[in-house]
């Protein structure tokens, strides 16, 4: 598990993670865990894992690493917290190394992920951006829709972002009438997950089909389809919370619940 406690991180020394632009190192374990070691500069302290400090690496690295996505299929499940962690930390310190507010240079403050602008006091912090994701459930079918950057032959949940000023159940009732056209009634929350592609906080809920034909928003879903447990795709990889409410609902649906 990451202990989220950068109190540690000043030794600059203990596990490593080297992210580079297209991919993700990989461990001689399997994993993406490098073994301990004096930490290059640029490397930024992320908490601790197994007892000692943790830190990400941006770098060019190689062609050959896999991309983040594609560890989702195969990283061990404690280490996706690591790499969330560590993919969205790199990010957000890239992409704020200027004030927004007045243009000056950035610092990192000590101790927590923020950064801290000396002209004008603006502080930044790593973006989350909240998203709900929804499988729409009738009877013992469920709604599943492809996006045209799929795989061939997956099909997922809906998701989208949250509005300005939006709750996300009203999310959930917008996003899924938007997308593919149906209305739904009762919306129960799941749970949730961190998906840092790029930086999204995914909160899961349940809704229940209550009327409406499937009518394609022809851009974002180029196909929804009702499946039942028996004929069911393609389905997205195992860590994603998409895969959990899936897994969840046909697990009630075999035990009769
Ligand atoms: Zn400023």
């Amino acid at each position: 598990m990451l202990v989220r406690d950068l109190s540690r991180m000043a030794s600059r020394h203990g596990y490593l993670i080297r992210i580079g632009r297209e991919g993700v190192a990989p461990a001689a374990d399997g994993g993406i865990i490098q073994p301990q070691c004096d930490w290059p500069s640029g490397a930024i302290g992320i908490g601790e894992w197994q007892g000692a400090p943790i830190a990400a690496l941006g770098e060019a690295g190689s062609p050959e690493w896999p991309a983040a996505r594609q560890w989702l299929h195969s990283l061990p499940r404690d280490q996706f917290p690591l790499l969330s962690s560590a993919l969205q930390v790199l990010k957000w310190m890239r992409d704020h190394r200027f004030c927004g507010r007045c243009g000056k240079r950035m610092k990192r403050l000590e101790h927590e992920f923020a950064m801290h602008c000396t002209g004008c006091q603006h502080r930044s912090y790593p973006r989350i951006s909240p998203c709900i994701i929804t499988l729409i459930t009738r009877g013992r079918e469920l709604l599943l829709a492809r996006s045209p950057r799929f795989g061939p032959g997956m099909y997922s949940t809906l998701a989208g972002f949250i509005e300005a000023g939006e709750s996300a159940e009203e999310a959930v009732r917008r996003e899924v009438f938007e997308e593919v056209g149906v209305e739904v009634g009762r919306v129960s929350y799941f749970q949730s997950q961190s998906w840092p592609f790029p930086h999204s906080f995914m909160l899961g809920y349940y809704a229940e089909y209550a009327g409406g034909d499937i009518v394609l928003d022809g851009a974002e879903i180029e196909d929804a389809q009702w499946f039942t447990p028996e004929d069911l795709p393609g389905l997205p990889p195992r860590f994603s919370i998409s895969h959990a409410l899936i897994d969840n609902f046909l697990r009630s649906v075999a035990s009769g619940r």
